[in-house]
């Protein structure tokens, strides 16, 4: 049934770049064979699941959306892929994001941007685009995205679903195409809050090929969708709502805040320093990890080659020809800002106001068990609206102080706004993404 709609919707949305169909029956027909063994089946058994085309998958193409890629088979299962098979869940398809992630519209791809199920001039957010549209437009029930700066929550926000991006650490980014190291964190995206419990659930846990995974056991996130709220403080970041113009997106926040306080948390307007900081911080670090990251696309090992008279005019035609505008300006702003004589102005200044920004979360949590925020400073763009880059920029202004500080965030839809959904926005303290999950199910 997802296959067909997939097939009905997907020649206008565009929402998937790979769906490989018979790949797909394969899966569905070894489940059945399991099942009629009557062995025992997973968790996820039966589920169709979208992948960001970050995620590595063995034998199926992962593209990041770049010509680079293309025809990139990986031969290694991205450690979330592996978890979900684990537990039966059925990949249904690769979905269409941003060039290596670097966007917030899906307009960035090399295969064409999606388009917003809700309102088709608009643009899906970005850059797990292509996972977000795939869900509001049932084309799948589930999907994973990946989130450097607010790509999985953003998205979430402009198509209307929920979306999670896990403390830094809970989930190994193994496998998904590197962006930015300190950053990226892989995330579910889905129709309701028990769908995010469910799948991180799933994909959370330990594994030592990410040196940044948390060793610790993980949380009941299930048992979270039942927690009481009662008795807990929320916090409103009152730079967070100024940084929004459209009042309705500010009303929201306070209807949103009204009902907690009906259920029996506090809420109050807080304060938090140096957000204005935060675009210029987020920059600087994503773009240097980035450069850095994508040196590894020269022609040799992966992808694309495109062949010069010597091996350096090869490796300069494959990044001329392989990466798109948005990546290059990246990777030229990041290896300018890592270079001799600058990288203590630029790079080293923005690690510090990086921890300067970590600390002003780490000072509300002392008081608050959450932030309340929007998740975006406006609701879905129209297609072509932020072609601009600093303009696109500063789409993630409350969304990346968040991967600055490593912490967890959850979009969920809240109202709207000319018919286009607005999302709200749940910042917890490092390892709240329980709590996260308590609030948002109790809203829901
Ligand atoms: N829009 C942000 C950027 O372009 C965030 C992207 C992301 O989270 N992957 O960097």
């Amino acid at each position: 049934a997802y296959l067909n709609r997939i097939k009905e919707v997907d020649k206008t949305i565009n929402a998937f770049i790979t769906v490989d169909e018979t790949q797909v029956l394969e899966q569905a027909k070894k489940l059945d064979e399991k099942r009629a063994q009557g062995k025992d089946l997973g968790r996820l058994a039966g589920v169709p699941i979208a992948l960001k085309d970050n995620l590595s998958t063995r034998g199926l193409r992962t593209t990041c959306a770049s010509k680079m890629l293309e025809n990139y088979e990986p031969i290694f299962n991205a450690h979330v892929v592996d978890r979900l098979l684990a537990e039966d869940a059925i990949i249904i398809g690769k979905t269409n994001m941003d060039e290596f992630a670097m966007g917030a519209t899906t307009e960035t791809s090399y295969f064409g941007p999606t388009l917003n199920p809700i309102n088709q001039g608009r643009v899906p957010g970005g850059s797990s685009g292509g996972s977000a549209a795939a869900i509001a437009a049932d084309m799948v029930p589930v999907a994973l995205g990946s989130d450097t700066g607010g790509s999985i929550r953003q998205p979430a926000s402009y198509c209307g679903i929920y979306g999670i991006k896990p403390t830094y650490g809970v989930v190994s980014r193994y496998g998904c195409v590197a962006f930015g190291s300190s950053l990226d964190q892989i995330g579910p995206m889905g129709h309701s809050v028990a769908d995010l419990a469910i799948l991180l659930s799933v994909i959370a846990g330990y594994d030592d090929r990410d040196s940044n995974c948390l060793p610790e056991d993980r949380p009941d996130y299930l048992a979270a969708l039942q927690a009481d709220i009662k008795g807990k403080k929320i916090g409103i970041p009152q730079e967070m709502l100024d940084a929004v113009t459209n009042p309705a997106i500010r009303e929201a926040v306070q209807e949103a805040a009204k009902i907690y306080e009906s259920l029996g948390a506090e809420v109050e307007t807080c304060h938090l320093d140096y957000l204005e900081a935060s675009i210029p911080t987020y920059y600087l670090i994503a773009t240097a990890e980035a450069s850095s990251n994508l040196a590894r696309f020269d022609g040799v090992r992966y992808g694309l080659r495109v062949e010069g008279k010597d091996v350096v005019s090869m490796f300069k035609e494959t990044r001329h020809d392989g990466f798109g505008d948005e990546v290059k300006r990246r990777i030229m702003l990041g290896t300018y800002a890592l270079s001799a004589g600058y990288y203590d102005a630029f790079y080293l200044k923005a690690l510090r106001v990086r921890r300067l920004i970590q600390n002003a979360f780490k000072d509300l949590f002392k008081t608050y068990d959450v932030l309340l925020t929007p998740t975006a400073i406006q609701v879905a763009p129209a297609l072509g609206e932020h072609l601009d880059a600093v303009d696109a920029y500063r789409q993630d202004l409350l969304t990346c102080p968040v991967n600055l500080a490593g912490l967890p965030g959850l979009s969920m839809p809240f109202g709207e706004l000319d018919g286009l959904p607005i999302g709200l926005q749940l910042i917890g303290d490092v390892r709240g993404d329980s709590t996260l999950i308590s609030f948002a199910a109790a809203l829901e």
